[in-house]
């Protein structure tokens, strides 16, 4: 089932800069992609425009029957990103269930939310506690919940692991493979510099090249699990 439809998508940004130029790629229900490419050659560009922020200037970007806009408004999309925006004066658990709590959510669902994904993060012992009295890999595993807690279709992680330390980065990949290996029809968009990684987590890695226009490569992991 196809999930993101890009065809011939361009992104000019105002000061002239062409960030991406004739991109054409379909995305099915459960991939697990990854984007790997030197920085400057427009993964932030594409996520950004599959977040619903700042249109594309060329082309079309289908996701699911939706505009990005709407995907979003309809909670199908999450992200998670390197620098977890966690609330510092937040609990774990209020902070996994802002997303909720904005939406409107009555609290006992978000309550029962919260400790289901959590517990997927391995986390439910941290409920109470505070974002600083966390180490970086537990602060990603809140981030992570926090964007799971809405049950995406969609999950964007732009260098979600950037930060770690090797062990730490190593036993999220596993995690993260994990939650989603439980969730089939979960789709996650990966953006790293780690190729190792792409290719550990990923059924298919998109290979960008600096310059907008010219072919980039994708590469299909034909076996993606040992
Ligand atoms: P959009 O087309 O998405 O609305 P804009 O073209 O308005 O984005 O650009 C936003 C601002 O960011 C511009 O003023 C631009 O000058 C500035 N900007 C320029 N280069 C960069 C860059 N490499 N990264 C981030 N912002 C940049
Ligand atoms: P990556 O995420 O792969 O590093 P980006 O998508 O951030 O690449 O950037 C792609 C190109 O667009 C770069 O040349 C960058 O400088 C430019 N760019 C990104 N954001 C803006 C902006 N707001 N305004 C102008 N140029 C931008």
């Amino acid at each position: 089932k196809l999930l993101v439809k890009m065809e011939h998508l361009g992104k000019v940004y105002g000061n002239g800069t062409i960030a991406l130029q004739d991109v054409n790629l379909d995305i099915s229900e459960g991939e697990f992609l990854s984007f790997v490419g030197p920085s400057g050659c427009g993964k932030s560009t594409i996520f950004k425009m599959i977040a619903g922020l700042g249109a594309p200037t060329g082309g079309t970007l289908d996701i699911m029957g939706m505009t990005p806009k709407e995907a979003r408004k309809q909670s199908e999309i999450a992200f998670v990103f390197q620098d977890h925006t966690l609330l510092p004066w937040c609990s774990v658990q209020d902070n996994v269930m802002l997303p909720l709590e904005l939406r409107g959510v009555p609290k006992k669902t978000q309550r029962e939310e919260a400790a289901r994904v959590l517990e997927l993060v391995g986390l439910k012992d941290y409920m109470k506690a505070l974002p600083r009295q966390l180490s970086g890999g537990m602060k990603m595993r809140v981030s992570i919940a926090r964007a799971l807690v809405s049950r995406p279709k969609l999950l964007l992680m732009d260098e979600p692991f950037g930060a770690l330390d090797e062990i730490t980065r190593q036993t999220l990949q596993d995690e993260l493979l994990s939650i989603w290996q439980q969730d089939q029809k979960m789709t996650v968009l990966f953006v790293t510099h780690n190729v190792f990684e792409a290719v550990f987590l990923s059924t298919r890695v998109i290979v960008m090249t600096p310059r907008p226009g010219k072919v980039s490569a994708t590469i299909e992991i034909p076996e993606p699990f040992p």
